[in-house]
C-alpha cells in the first residue's frame, strides 16, 4: 500500500535536527516508530537527551542573534516563505503518505491537510511587510515636547511542543509565525508522530532557509520536552497537547519567566434544534465528531439534540455511522483509519465500556477492517447522561455521547456545563437561535450550522481549560512579537 520510497524514507530518518546537521543523540537513545495499521516497528527516531535539547536551543539562538535573519527584509523573508510553500506543495503526496503510514491518517484527509498547511505558509508570507508599530501622542503637564513610537520585534527562540494527532499541520502552525517574525524554532514532536516534521525539516533547508532557524528534536516529553521548556534561552513555548500536560509545562516554564501559549484539549458541544435542517446537520455533526478518527481537539463530541427531533436524530446518526468505512488508511473509501496506538485503542474502549456499565445505550458502526492487528475502533453513538464520564471527559476517539435538551437555555447552560472551551456548534435555520446561542457560549469558536475545516485567517484556540493564545490569524503573531518604545525629548 505504501510506496518504497515512504518505506525507506522512514527506516532512514532516525536523527536530530540541529544547527543544519543530522545527527544522532549524543547517548544514542532512539525510540520505536510503529505503524498503526498493522502494529509493526517500521524504524526507529533518535531520543534527544537535555544535552541534545541544549546544542538545539543554542543554534536556534546564534540565528535568533543574527541579524541578517532577524532583520532581514521583509521582501526576502516573505520570499523564503513562498519557496518553502512551493517545497511542501512539491512533496504534498511523499508528506501525505508519510503522515498516513506514521499516525494511521486516512489519505484523503492527509492530503488536504497538507493542501491546508501550504495556505497557511502563503497566508503568513504575507504578513513580514505588515508588521508595525504604533505612534502615541504624548502631553506631560510639565511640557515640553515628546515623541513615542512602538516598534515590534521577534522574541527570539521559540520552543514548540505538538501532538500525534495532526503533526505536519500543526507544525506548520507554529513554524509559520516563526519564520514571518524573524525568531527561531526548536520543535519537539510527540514521540508517537514525527515522520512527517522530520521531512519537514529537509524541506526547510531544500528551501533554502538559513541552518538552524528550524531545529527538531524527537523524543520524549518527559527528557526532551522537560529541557525545552526549563531552557533559559527560550522565549516561549508554544505547547499543543492535553490539558494535564498544558497545566504542568506553564508551571516549568513559569520558573524562568517565560511566555506560553496553550492549545488544549476539548470537549466540544454540538446543539441541534428542531429547525435545524437535518440532512446536512447530521451528516456535519458525525464529520466533526468522526473526522480523523475522532483524534481531533476541536471534535463535537457532545451532541445536544432538541427532544422533539431526538428519536429521529439517533436513528439518522446511528445510520451515517454504520456506513462509514473503517479500513487500511491507504485505501481512499476509508473514512477513519487506526487510532494512533494500542494504548489510545485501549483507553477509548475503556471509556465505551465504563459508559455501558453506567447505563448508557450504545450504537455502532460496523467496523470492516481488513487488518487482523492494527489500532482499530469503531464510530461509536452513545446515549449519555450529562453527568456520565463519557460525556464529561475527552475521549479522543470516534465516539459521540447524544444528549436530549427541552429549551435553548438548558442547551447553552448543558453546553457551558463542561471545564473545556474550545469550540461548539450550533445547527439550526433560525438566526436569532443561532446568534443567541453563539454569544453565550463560553468557546474559542462557534460553527454555525457546518463543521468546515481551519482556515489561515481564523485564529484557533479555547478557554477555559482548553488553554489560551492562538495558532493561525493576525492574533497568532502577538506571541512572537515583542514591542519596545522609543520616547523622545526634544531639546
Ligand atoms: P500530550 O499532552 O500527552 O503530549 C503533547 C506533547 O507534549 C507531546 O509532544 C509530548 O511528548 C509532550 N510532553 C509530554 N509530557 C511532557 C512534559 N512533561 N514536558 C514537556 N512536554 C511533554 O498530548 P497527546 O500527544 O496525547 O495529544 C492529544 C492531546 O492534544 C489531546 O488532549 C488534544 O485535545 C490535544 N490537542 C489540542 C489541539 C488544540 O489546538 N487545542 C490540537 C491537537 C491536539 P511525547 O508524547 O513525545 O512524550
Amino acid at each position: 500500500m505504501y510506496s518504497d520510497a515512504t518505506i525507506q524514507m522512514v527506516r532512514e530518518s532516525g536523527c536530530l535536527l540541529i544547527d543544519g546537521a543530522w545527527v544522532e543523540s549524543k547517548d544514542g537513545a532512539t525510540l520505536p516508530v510503529i505503524n498503526p495499521a498493522s502494529g509493526a516497528q517500521i524504524g526507529q527516531i533518535s531520543s534527544a537527551s537535555a544535552e541534545d535539547v541544549d546544542a538545539a536551543v543554542q543554534g536556534a539562538a546564534r540565528v535568533a542573534k543574527d541579524e541578517a535573519w532577524s532583520r532581514m527584509s521583509s521582501e526576502r523573508r516573505e520570499a523564503l516563505m513562498h519557496a518553502l510553500a512551493d517545497t511542501v506543495e512539491r512533496n504534498a503526496g511523499r508528506i501525505a503518505e508519510i503522515e498516513s503510514l506514521d499516525v494511521g491518517m486516512p489519505i484523503g484527509v492527509a492530503q488536504f491537510l497538507v493542501s491546508l498547511s501550504v495556505s497557511s505558509l502563503r497566508y503568513m508570507a504575507g504578513w513580514p511587510s505588515k508588521i508595525e508599530g504604533r505612534t502615541i501622542p504624548v502631553s506631560y503637564p510639565f511640557g515640553g515636547e515628546h515623541f513615542a513610537f512602538t516598534t515590534r520585534e521577534p522574541i527570539g527562540v521559540v520552543g514548540a511542543i505538538i501532538p500525534w494527532n495532526v503533526p505536519f499541520m500543526i507544525a506548520i502552525w507554529k513554524l509559520a509565525p516563526v519564520l514571518a517574525t524573524g525568531c527561531t524554532l526548536v520543535l519537539k514532536p510527540s514521540e508517537e508522530a514525527s515522520q512527517s516534521v522530520l521531512l519537514l525539516g529537509r524541506l526547510v533547508k531544500e528551501a533554502g532557509i538559513p541552518d538552524g532557524v528550524l531545529n527538531i528534536v524527537t523524543g520524549t516529553g518527559a527528557v526532551a520536552g522537560e529541557a525545552l521548556v526549563r531552557h533559559p534561552h527560550v522565549a516561549k513555548i508554544g505547547f499543543t497537547g492535553s490539558t494535564v500536560t498544558g497545566r504542568a509545562v506553564a508551571r516549568m516554564a513559569g520558573e524562568t519567566t517565560k511566555r506560553v501559549s496553550l492549545e488544549l484539549g476539548g470537549k466540544s458541544a454540538q446543539i441541534l434544534f428542531a429547525s435545524a435542517d437535518l440532512d446536512t446537520a447530521v451528516p456535519e455533526a458525525a464529520n466533526s465528531a468522526f473526522l480523523n478518527t475522532g483524534q481531533t481537539c476541536v471534535a463535537g463530541s457532545r451532541l445536544y439534540i432538541q427532544r422533539r427531533i431526538y428519536d429521529e436524530v439517533i436513528e439518522r446518526l446511528t445510520r451515517h455511522a454504520s456506513n462509514l468505512r473503517v479500513g487500511h488508511p491507504m485505501d481512499p473509501a476509508t473514512n477513519l483509519g487506526p487510532v494512533i496506538s494500542a494504548k489510545q485503542k485501549r483507553r477509548i474502549e475503556d471509556y465505551i465500556s465504563s459508559a455501558r456499565e453506567q447505563g448508557a445505550v450504545l450504537h455502532a458502526g460496523r467496523s470492516n477492517t481488513a487488518e487482523d492487528c492494527g489500532f482499530y475502533v469503531a464510530p461509536t453513538v452513545v446515549e449519555a447522561r450529562q453527568e456520565m464520564t463519557i460525556a464529561r471527559e475527552e475521549v479522543f476517539g470516534p465516539v459521540i455521547s447524544a444528549i436530549p435538551f427541552d429549551e435553548p437555555e438548558q442547551a447553552i447552560a448543558l453546553a457551558n456545563d463542561n471545564p473545556y472551551g474550545l469550540s461548539a456548534y450550533v445547527y439550526t435555520q433560525n438566526l436569532s437561535e443561532a446568534l443567541t446561542t453563539a454569544t453565550r457560549l463560553q468557546v474559542g469558536r462557534v460553527l454555525v450550522n457546518g463543521a468546515p475545516p481551519p482556515y489561515p485567517s481564523i485564529p484557533e484556540g479555547g478557554r477555559k481549560a482548553s488553554g489560551y493564545g492562538r495558532d493561525q490569524g493576525p492574533e497568532s503573531l502577538e506571541g512572537y512579537l515583542d514591542t519596545k518604545v522609543v520616547l523622545v525629548t526634544a531639546r
